[in-house]
Parts: structure tokens; C-alpha cells; sequence
């Protein structure tokens, strides 16, 4: 009798890369409440249309936004565009909108990391070695990559010009996940946000120094297309689900005035997770291009 049992494992292997596919695992490691909405489409086509599931890890709790509170101060009853109130009650606010939010587009577990919202810098170094404890919030990040699962992570760019908290959550992330693939734990495939337009005048290629964050070149720039229209004539599209999303930051005044310009949601591809794994960002963006609500 012929011996069945290779094609039985090809069969499983092949099943259960089908089912990666299709349900994929997704963890999203932030700085702020609020920056998830860089992926809020995505994030709901993973977990409405391809059955797959979202996580949200958030580093700080965004107290330094008070000064956009301004719409808020009338409907939480406070003031919380004052420095003290704001920085005493933004912290919670913020997590019960994170949340509103994060049930619109599926998100399941939440890991708060409760790290200082100090203010606003360009200066991820300072960030990193003097206002948060990151020795034992990359421990924490470790123990729910390994325990999640996941087959991808999307984190910030750490790009030139944007926030130094973005910049530190983002190498934070690559740096966590580049230490457990050092010790050969299976690992997710890192994928950066980066936003609604790419300024191909300026690509971005890696964050000074830090070796862990360069972009492969080569790998397509991934993206997920807001304007695709569905429904009754054709009249809805993605930005309704982003809308939803940034209208739960009500402590947050200024997202409605920028983030309707956007038209895709990009994402790049990490150098680290190395070009053999190319091929499975190419499986999740083709079948979020072929799904619909
Ligand atoms: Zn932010």
C-alpha cells in the first residue's frame, strides 16, 4: 500500500497557509490613542471581510493632547484644554474613545502600556532613554507577540518628520520583534503605516543609526484603497469606516480637518523580516483588494 502520509501533511500545509490568508492575525503597536486611524480600513476589512482578528497595544495614553481638547471640554464636563486637568483626565477619556473607536473596526484585546505623554518632539533618542521604561515595555511586547500568535504587526514609520513618540513606538516594535526572531521564535511580519500619500520625492529609506528600521526597496510600497465604492450605485466607499473611527476622538480636535484627504492607507515593508516573507504581505493586500463588505 502506498504510503499517503506526505500527501496528508502537504494537504494540511497547504490548508492551513490558506487559512493564514484568510484569516489573518493581526497585532497594531501605537504611540498614541488615536494613530490606529492610519490603518482603520485595513484593519476593518481584516476582521469584517477576511474573518481575521486585530489587537491594539498602545504605548502612551495621550495626555499631552489636551491642548486639542478644546470641542471636549463642553462634553466631558471639564477643563481639560488646562494643562493639570488635562493631563490627570485625558489619560482615561482617551482609552474609552480608543475603544469606541477600536469596536467599529473590530479590535479585540487591548494592551495599554501606560508610558508619560510628555510633549511634542521630533527627538525619538530622548524618548527612548529617559521618559519611557523601554527594557520592560519591549518584555511586555515580546510576551504578547509570542503568546498571540500573529502574523503581522503594523507600527509606525519612523520618518524624519513625524512625532518622536511615533518613532519610538515604531523601533520599539521592530526592535522587539528582530530579538525574538534572534532566538528563533516564529515571528509576525512587521509592516509600517505610512499614511495616505508617500512623498516619492523624499522615500523613506531607515531611521539614522538604527539599522533595524530600513524599508526594503525593493518590496512594493502595500495599500489598501479608500475609494473603493460598493453598495447601493456604487455610493459608499472606506473613508465612512474612518470616519467612524476618528469621530470617537472627541478629546482630539483637529483629525476631521486632515485625515478626509487621504485616499489609500499605505504600508511598507521592513528590511528585517527579510525578502523571503515578501510574499505573505503580497497574500493579505491581494485578498483585501478582492474583498468587499
Ligand atoms: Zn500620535
Amino acid at each position: 500500500m502506498r504510503n499517503t502520509k506526505p500527501l496528508t501533511a502537504l494537504f494540511v500545509m497547504v490548508v492551513s497557509c490558506v487559512l493564514c490568508v484568510a484569516q489573518p492575525r493581526v497585532l497594531i503597536v501605537t504611540a498614541h490613542p488615536d494613530d490606529e486611524s492610519g490603518c482603520a480600513a485595513t484593519v476593518y476589512k481584516i476582521t469584517h471581510e477576511l474573518g481575521g482578528t486585530a489587537d491594539l497595544a498602545v504605548i502612551t495614553n495621550g495626555e499631552a493632547g489636551y491642548k486639542y481638547s478644546t470641542l471636549a471640554n463642553s462634553i466631558y464636563g471639564t477643563e481639560l484644554t488646562n494643562e493639570e486637568v488635562g493631563r490627570k483626565e485625558l489619560p482615561h477619556i482617551r482609552k474609552k474613545e480608543l475603544m469606541a473607536g477600536g469596536s467599529w473596526i473590530g479590535i479585540t484585546n487591548y494592551f495599554f502600556f501606560d508610558q508619560l505623554d510628555t510633549y511634542y518632539t521630533l527627538d525619538a533618542d530622548t524618548v527612548l532613554s529617559m521618559v519611557w521604561d523601554v527594557a520592560w515595555v519591549k518584555e511586555r511586547l515580546s510576551k504578547i507577540i509570542r503568546d498571540g500568535n500573529y502574523d503581522f504587526v503594523f507600527t509606525m514609520v519612523p520618518t524624519e518628520e513625524t512625532h518622536g513618540h511615533h518613532k519610538a513606538a515604531g523601533i520599539i516594535a521592530l526592535q522587539t520583534v528582530q530579538a525574538l526572531a534572534n532566538k528563533n521564535v516564529p515571528v509576525p511580519v512587521v509592516l509600517g503605516m505610512a499614511g495616505g500619500r508617500i512623498d516619492s520625492t523624499k522615500p523613506y529609506t531607515q531611521y539614522r543609526g538604527v539599522a533595524v528600521t530600513a524599508r526594503d526597496e525593493n518590496a512594493p510600497i502595500f495599500e489598501v484603497d479608500l475609494l473603493k465604492k460598493f453598495g447601493y450605485n456604487n455610493k459608499l466607499d472606506y473613508r465612512i469606516i474612518v470616519n467612524w473611527l476618528i469621530a470617537e476622538h472627541k478629546s482630539q480636535g483637529t483629525m476631521q480637518t486632515y485625515m478626509n484627504i487621504g485616499t489609500k492607507e499605505n504600508f511598507i515593508f521592513f528590511a528585517m523580516n527579510g525578502r523571503n516573507r515578501i510574499r505573505e504581505a503580497q497574500k493579505l493586500f491581494q485578498a483585501l483588494s478582492e474583498s468587499t463588505p
